[in-house]
């Protein structure tokens, strides 16, 4: 676990957009970065869970959040940039994204994966995220800064049987941090990954049934790696791939 310990006003006037924000690890990093003063943005694609992550930052008397609900396996890249000019005319800016959502399709051999399954894991754990990141580039361009953070995966640095497309995609998703690092050097955007390790959430407990959850780390023992990378004692760190429960 990452030995920081942020100001409680590390994301003050900051806007932050987390995807997957109703559940898991994504619902604990929006709530954590209200905690610490950011305006954050709830995307996700069930209103329902979104609603009562709001209700919950409101009750923390942090700034009020903001709902943005989209299924990522549907959406086109016109409903990006929407999203986009929507943000921008709510807040003026964006300073960071959480690229959290994602999902698991079946743990099968590759030989059965059917291409339906194959291509609904990569449309929203890579080519979604890759169609937001493009479509929000204007506003980090604008003031020339921003975190873009991607969330790997153990699986995305040595393959396992049996992970299919899920590991793939996650392989994917480090290069595709990589590339935009490398085109990005030059500016004060950076663009990394966090590898959460193995956590007490849904997505963990449908991989593997017959653990026991409380054996886990919770998301909210995650949250130091996440802040770090948000906020500002980060702002030399670009293209790197972190785990947040390094061994
Ligand atoms: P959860 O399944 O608990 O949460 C995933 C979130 O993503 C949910 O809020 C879900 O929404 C949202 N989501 C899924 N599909 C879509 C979609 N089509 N459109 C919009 N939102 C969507 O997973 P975790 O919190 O465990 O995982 C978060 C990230 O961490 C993922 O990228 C995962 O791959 C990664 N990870 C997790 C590990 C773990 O041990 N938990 C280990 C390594 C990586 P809804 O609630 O509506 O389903």
């Amino acid at each position: 676990m990452l030995d920081y310990s942020p100001k409680k006003d590390l994301l003050t006037d900051k806007v932050i957009l987390v995807t997957g924000a109703g559940d898991g690890i994504g619902r604990q990093a929006a709530l954590t970065y209200a905690a610490h003063g950011a305006t954050v943005i709830l995307l996700g694609r069930s209103v329902k869970k979104l609603e009562a992550v709001y209700d919950e930052i409101e009750a923390l008397g942090a700034p009020q959040p903001a709902i943005i609900p989209l299924d990522m396996q549907g959406a086109t890249e016109q409903n990006y940039i929407d999203m986009t000019d929507t943000i921008e005319g709510q807040f003026g800016r964006l300073d960071g994204v959480l690229h959290n959502a994602g999902v698991l399709g079946s743990l099968t051999p590759l030989e059965q994966v059917s291409i339906e399954m194959f291509n609904e894991v990569m449309q929203v754990n890579l080519t979604a995220q890759f169609v937001m990141t493009k479509a929000l580039m204007r506003l980090f361009r604008q003031q020339n800064s921003g975190s873009i953070i991607y969330t790997s995966s153990g699986v995305g640095r040595k393959g396992r049987a049996f992970w299919g497309p899920y590991a793939i995609s996650k392989f994917a998703t480090e290069g595709m941090m990589q590339v935009w690092a490398d085109e990005l050097d030059d500016t004060r955007i950076r663009v990394n990954c966090i590898n959460p390790g193995a956590t007490r959430t849904k997505m963990r407990a449908l991989a593997y049934p017959a653990e026991n959850p409380e054996t886990l780390k919770t998301p909210q023992e995650l949250m130091p790696l996440y802040l770090y990378l948000m906020g500002d004692d980060s702002l030399e760190i670009n293209g790197q791939s972190i785990d947040a429960q390094p061994k």
